[in-house]
């Protein structure tokens, strides 16, 4: 050799690659170890190949009980995958608070992969100082997720290149101050006043409108005159104006009051579903695909959104395979966007950035809007956090309106103005007169005879007090 061995190490350690975790069991200890080396050899029967290091005890393991699974593990298992690899020496037992499970061969399978394969070894080669071993599929898994744990160095982090970020050159904001914004205020807002705010705000630069909903005007009262809104909207090419709907009554009346574009959505937490809608998220999903449908052949286009997809104000946490399970059934449906609401504003950036990134290569050319509510001040950095994981549409309002009857823990939307603010800063076009919705926000602040959220409406209004002393 005229190579130091190290360096060998070093070069194929530029390339990055799935971790695995080769499992088997030596008696009634489970064993394992970090693998790099491991391929997909044949589809009929379905083979893979591992190669070991001779010396190695897993080695000698696999040798003599004759099967093993290798586990593939998930972006967030990076300590599980140095554990592995014999990076934590101080950790003797590698199985130590881990929750395995058996394989139908007999391995250890690690929790939280993001697939499995379980195999027994079909045939065995010499490979220098290693041993390839060639296992024959028995049985497998597949999650739902698919942000393997990439090996970029050898000491597992990512390189600098990939973490630029990008931000787009223009971003779509979805005015709902008109619907989430404004269906909790108990003072009612006349129906000319909120027609005139729609127009108002179209000619502020928002192309995207959500102006009510039809929903049960008892529970909503506030959305009560839906059908008038909508009857008299101006007529206007270059805007949509959508409405939200909670079931299949709702469809049918917005249909029959010409809506072009509606929205719907299915909590991901069964205790929300429940409070809702009386109902379950899977027949919440079921009645969805009623309501697709229904839609569509009426010509309607159709978001679909998963509620509550960063956290539920009952159920806390939010399992991030369950989002993106819900949001793969949706995107099967045919729906026109998908939508992730942070509905609650439980969200953080991590999360944010985590559940997109799983989500859009799943959607492909369906836009994704992220509903964003600043419930605790976190909600432009979400956004942020968003549109460097590559979403270009958000929803916001006006003033910084909103809430949600149903979540006490629910305040106002991301404000439009402010969003508009930053994105304008960072060199983003947004097509929205931030002068123009910041007048429309203090209109409506003296309407309801409160202060709203939003930050930029404010700074107008200090702006024009230091002309007018001038
Ligand atoms: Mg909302």
């Amino acid at each position: 050799m005229t190579f130091d061995p190290n360096d060998f190490k070093r070069a194929m350690g530029q390339f990055a690659s799935g971790v695995t975790v080769v499992t088997s069991k030596h008696g009634e200890t489970p064993i394992g170890i970090t693998a790099s080396s491991f391929t997909s050899l044949s589809l009929d029967p379905p083979l893979v190949l591992v190669s070991l290091n001779k010396k190695l005890f897993t080695h000698n393991v696999i040798a003599e009980s004759g099967y093993f699974a290798v586990n593939v593990l998930s972006a967030r298992q990076l300590e599980i995958g140095m554990r592995f690899a014999g990076m934590k020496p101080e950790i003797k037992d590698r199985f130590a608070g881990l929750k395995t499970h058996t394989a139908v061969t007999g391995s250890p399978l690690l929790p939280d992969s993001l697939a499995w394969v379980d195999c027994t070894v079909w045939a065995t080669y010499d490979g220098g100082d290693h041993t390839i071993f060639v296992g024959e599929v028995k049985d497998l898994y597949v999650s739902e997720l698919d942000m393997p744990l990439l090996y970029h160095n050898r000491l597992w982090r990512r390189s600098e290149a990939i973490e630029i970020p990008t931000v787009p050159m223009e971003v779509n904001l979805v005015e709902v101050g008109l619907r989430d914004g404004i269906q909790r205020e108990e003072k009612f807002i006349p129906t000319e006043m909120k027609v005139e705010y729609a127009s108002l705000l179209a000619d502020a630069g928002l192309k995207n409108i959500q102006v009510s909903s039809f929903v049960n005007p008892k529970i909503v009262p506030q959305m009560a005159d839906a059908a008038e809104v909508f009857a008299r909207l101006p007529k206007r090419d270059d805007v949509t104006f959508s409405a939200l709907v909670l079931n299949m009554k709702g469809v049918e009346r917005a249909i029959a009051a010409g809506v072009k574009q509606l929205e719907m959505g299915v909590p991901a937490s069964e205790t929300l579903a429940k409070k809702n809608a009386n109902t379950t998220v899977e027949d919440g999903i079921a009645e969805t695909a009623e309501m697709v449908k229904m839609a569509r052949e009426h010509g309607v286009k159709v978001r679909v959104g998963v509620q509550v997809a960063f956290g539920c104000a009952y159920e806390g946490k939010i399992e991030q395979a369950k989002v993106v399970s819900m949001a793969r059934r949706f995107l099967a449906m045919g729906i026109d966007e998908l939508s992730l609401a942070d509905s609650a504003g439980l969200g953080n950036p991590q999360l944010i950035r985590r559940v997109v990134q799983e989500v859009l290569p799943l959607a492909g050319s369906v836009p994704v809007v992220l509903h964003l509510h600043d419930t605790r001040g976190q909600g432009l950095a979400n956004l942020l956090s968003a549109l460097k994981s590559g979403v270009t549409m958000f929803d916001t309002s006006f003033g910084g309106l909103g809430g949600c009857p149903f979540i006490q823990t629910a305040k106002g939307n991301v404000a439009t103005e402010d969003t508009a603010n930053m994105l304008h800063e960072m060199g983003i076009q947004t097509g929205v007169d931030l002068k123009k919705v910041g007048a429309l926000s203090r209109r409506m602040e003296e309407f309801l005879g409160k202060e709203l959220p939003a930050k930029m409406h404010k700074v107008e209004r200090r702006d024009r007090r230091l002309d007018e002393r001038r």
